[in-house]
């Protein structure tokens, strides 16, 4: 049951408002993300079915992006004919085309969509072995940013996934009426606020900002194209407007939302990769999710019982997350190692190819004096 919560301050009241807000935005942009990048799927898949020969044989679940040999070709060593650094098609080594015929095309595609100048997918979010039927492990190779890997749906993302889907995916473009390729674009500016919010150094907003964030917030879910005529956007637009009034409630469940968020905050910042930021940052976001449970326990006079289920929940989130820094830890660690024995191995190689061009070398002046020895101590002799 929801208990209404009291908070005194009214920065810190302000601070819980903005962070509701983010949640209302993402509940207003998730279904229109799924629907589009449902569409995009769609035509994706309809157009390698009707262009490629052999008929692509959907679904693939045997490809890997480390090793797919994508449909386009370099055009010359190193240089990758749709720009994208360090692409596929600029390793040929190492690479193998899909069996069935389609992540090769899928892969195409995805560099052809992004909207960056060059383009620049974000292949770690996502599982190329769902490409084929999942729309939002395509949809995801447009965030760029770590820490979605394990999200599985658009309702499952963050408002700020959601807008970088929006901003880096072409498709979505046309359903967009703001110029979102533009200088200062309201998109972008919005794409910025959870970030704002959730890692800012204390738990406080001025009301002024706050409400500046939700109009924001309210002027993306009522963008003219799609979004002003899509019922769940204006159900969103409904919510935030409510949290702009004086007498709006807080409630124990908006608290649980809250903590869900910086829950899901502290996860992503363990894909971090700066040590010593992440640390921080991570440090940082425990400490928002201790203060709020233990404001949350304090308001529930006489429900002791619960409260100490919640607090031992609460351990154990912190334990699980803290294990799973350490294993990342403990694999970053172990990925140093084994670049340094490459390196090792690779040394050797090279040396003993330097060794071997001696020789060849050796062979040849041998040869010209029509020598049958290549030895080194022979070479004088002849
Ligand atoms: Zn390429
Ligand atoms: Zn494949």
């Amino acid at each position: 049951m929801a208990h209404e919560i009291h908070l005194k301050n009214n920065k810190y009241r302000q601070w819980v408002k903005a962070g509701l807000g983010l949640g209302y935005l993402k509940e207003g942009l998730a279904p229109f993300c799924d629907d589009i990048g449902r569409q995009q799927h769609n035509d994706i898949i309809n157009k390698i079915q009707q262009t490629k020969t052999p008929q692509p044989n959907v679904p693939c679940g045997t490809c890997q992006i480390t090793t797919l040999q994508p449909d386009h070709v370099r055009v010359s060593k190193g240089i990758c004919p749709l720009n994208q650094d360090k692409c596929n098609c600029c390793f040929p080594n190492n690479k193998r085309p899909c069996p069935n015929n389609v992540c090769g095309a899928i892969y195409d595609s995805i560099i052809q969509y992004h909207a960056s100048i060059p383009p620049v997918p974000f292949w770690k979010n996502s599982d190329v072995q769902q490409w084929s039927t999942e729309p939002w492990e395509v949809c995801k190779c447009f965030i760029n940013a770590p820490g979605y890997k394990d999200k599985t749906s658009a309702v499952d993302t963050d408002c700020t996934g959601l807008l970088h889907v929006i901003i880096n995916n072409n498709y979505f473009h046309s359903h967009i009426g703001c110029n979102v390729a533009g200088p200062n674009n309201l998109f972008s500016k919005v794409r910025q606020y959870r970030n704002e919010i959730f890692h800012s150094s204390n738990m406080e907003l001025e009301e002024s900002k706050a409400n500046c964030y939700i109009d924001d917030m309210i002027a993306v879910l009522q963008d003219g194209k799609d979004l002003l005529h899509r019922q769940d956007a204006q159900q969103a637009v409904r919510k935030l407007q409510d949290l702009k009034k004086k007498d709006f409630i807080i409630t124990t469940v908006d608290f649980d939302e809250i903590l869900g968020q910086i829950n899901e905050e502290m996860k992503k910042v363990l894909y971090s990769v700066d040590d010593a930021a992440t640390k921080e940052e991570y440090d940082d976001l425990k400490k928002k999710f201790i203060e709020f449970k233990t404001k949350m326990s304090e308001e529930k006079e006489g429900e002791k019982l619960e409260n100490e289920k919640e607090l031992s929940e609460l351990k154990k989130t912190i334990m699980e997350l803290e294990s799973q820094m350490v294993q990342e830890k403990k694999e970053k660690l172990e990925m140093e190692i084994e670049h340094a024995d490459l390196k090792k191995k690779f040394t050797v190689l090279e040396t003993l190819v330097s060794e071997q061009k001696e020789v060849k070398q050796l062979n040849d002046v041998c040869h010209t004096c029509i020598c049958i020895f290549a030895l080194k101590k022979i070479k004088i002799i002849c």
